[in-house]
Parts: C-alpha cells; structure tokens; sequence
C-alpha cells in the first residue's frame, strides 16, 4: 500500500510547509516510488527481532517502512533541520533519529547507548551519492555483526561493487566485497523516482557478511591489491615493485613470488581473482625477513 511518505506530493508539500531548500551537496534526493520502497525493505528481510541502522533518512520513507516491520529503527541524519522535520513528522516508539555525520559516528556506540546488546542488526539505506564508498567500506569493516547491509547506490558504482574479474568495473571496491560478502543486485533505479531527480541512475545492491573469503591478513592483501590497481595498465610486476621494495624485498623475490602464486609478471591486475591476489600476497610475505605479518 502506498504511504504517505512516498508520494511527490508529500515531499514538496513538506518542504515547502517548512520553508525547506534541498541540500544537493548532502546528496539530497528524495525517494518517491512505492515499488522501490518495497523492493529495498523486502531485501533486507526485516523481522521484530531486528535492529535497523539507517544512513540518511531524508524525509523518512524508508524509515517509516522499515519501523512496521522491525524492532527498532535507528536513522542517522546529518542535516539538523531534516531532524526536526522528522522529529515531528515520523513519531514512533521504535524509530530513533541521531543527529551527525554517519562516517564520524562510532555506530557500535551509538546503538549500545539505546539499547542495542547484540540483537540482528541489518543496514538499510539510500545512501548520499557523496559518501558511497567510504560508507560502504566503513560497513564492511565496522564491528558490528551486520547480517544485512542494503543500499541505494549509483548504477556505476552497483556495477563495479559485483563486476566480475576483467571488466572495467572491476577493481578495490569489488574485491572488498568479495572479501566480506556475497554481493547481488536487488534492482536497477530509473532517475525519475526522486525528487529532485539525481543526474544518474541508481540501483539497490544487498550484500550478506560472511567469514572473509581468503585467510591472508586483511592489510597486507589491500596493500597488494591498492597497487595492482593504482596504475590499472601496468603488469603486476611493475605495479607491486613499489610495495615489493617497502617490504624489504628484492625484484628477484617479488619474481619468485610471483612464479610460486602462479602468476605471470606481464598480466595486469583486472584479470586476477581475488584467490590470485591471496596467493601473491601469501608468497610475497613468506619472503619478508623482517616480519610484516
Ligand atoms: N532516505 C531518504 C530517501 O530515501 O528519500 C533520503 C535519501 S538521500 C539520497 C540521502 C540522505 O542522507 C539525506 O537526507 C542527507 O541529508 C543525508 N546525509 C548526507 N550526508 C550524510 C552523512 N554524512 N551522514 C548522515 N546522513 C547524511
């Protein structure tokens, strides 16, 4: 059923009621698409035992949505005078909104502050286009034990967070991914069901954390895979000798390494997996005399 928090008419009418001006450096694009509401909350398969961290909860249509289904919703709006208008217009007892800056906040401490002692906690978002990766990146590697994270992102970064090995896409983001979860595309979304309408298009991406995907130490393995792609057109050779000297080791050695791992020195980093990048990464530590572990 469509609610009133996702209808165009409820946006600008609020806005203008308030006086509003949308914020477009704070990546201010409103929701307004029952169908798209339904897609993300049903992809994060809300139950009353979950708690909800939502990032930018805007004018809270998807806020509102979620808070039928799970336990408690806890929204994190940058924008004060957003706050206050969510303050007013979505009073319910399981929604909390924070104000502040979701790449500052110690989420961890935030939840435990109201309440939070380990129950499932799902993240669920449309996320500001500003922040997309560092958000994504501080989800992966936040401490809590999220069992869901599903985000509203540009169409070309959905892309490269699933790409598959080779492609253009394909790169740090989509490794990372790799590395902490399995990633599917929920759905693409047109431009024209926000308002105002972004100059891209979006799509909804779920990833679900499972135990990383290689056991190789997590440092070590993105410093290999950071240079393979800093210069994407380079061989893997020349592309790790930077990091082969600031471990202490040799050319001989990063060739060792490289043979051991079973990897050409003349193919670029886009053709390897991650299990590829394991194996150097592996190969290249064995060969540290002075303990980078
Ligand atoms: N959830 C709403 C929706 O779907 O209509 C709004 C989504 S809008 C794309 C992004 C929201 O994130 C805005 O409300 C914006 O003010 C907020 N925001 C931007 N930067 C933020 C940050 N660093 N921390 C928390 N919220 C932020």
């Amino acid at each position: 059923m469509t609610s009133k928090y996702s209808t165009p008419s409820y946006v600008r009418g609020i806005l203008r009621e308030k006086g509003y001006s949308i914020k477009k450096k704070l990546g201010q694009n409103f929701l307004v698409d029952q169908n798209y509401v339904d897609k993300i909350v049903s992809a994060a398969q809300l139950s009353p035992a979950d708690w909800v961290l939502e990032i930018g909860p805007g004018l809270g249509v998807l806020t509102a949505a979620m808070a039928e289904q799970a336990g408690k919703v806890v929204a994190l709006e940058i924008d004060r005078e957003l706050v206050d208008v969510l303050q007013e217009t979505i009073v319910l007892p399981n929604v909390t909104v924070v104000p502040g800056d979701a790449l500052a906040g110690n989420w961890q401490e935030i939840l435990r502050g109201l309440g939070w002692s380990g129950e499932p906690v799902k993240l669920v978002a449309n996320l500001p286009y500003y922040i997309t990766t560092p958000l994504i990146m501080k989800a992966l590697e936040s401490e809590l034990p999220f069992q869901a994270i599903v985000v509203m992102v540009q169409r070309e970064v959905a892309e490269r967070m699933v790409a598959p090995a080779g492609g253009k896409d394909y790169g740090v983001l989509t490794l990372a991914v790799e590395y902490y979860c399995q990633a599917e595309l929920v759905t693409n979304v047109p431009r024209t069901v926000f308002v105002p309408a972004p100059e891209v298009d979006s799509a909804v991406v779920k990833l679900t954390p499972k135990p990383p995907a290689v056991a190789v130490p997590h440092g070590k393995l993105f410093a290999a895979i950071r240079a393979a792609f800093q210069q994407r057109r380079k061989t893997i050779r020349n592309a790790l000798k930077p990091l082969a000297k600031e471990w202490g080791l040799s050319l001989a050695q990063l060739d060792e390494a490289l043979t051991e791992a079973g990897i050409k020195g003349e193919v670029r980093g886009e053709v390897l997996t991650l299990q590829d990048f394991a194996r150097i990464t592996e190969s290249l530590m064995q060969r540290c005399t002075h303990g980078v572990r």
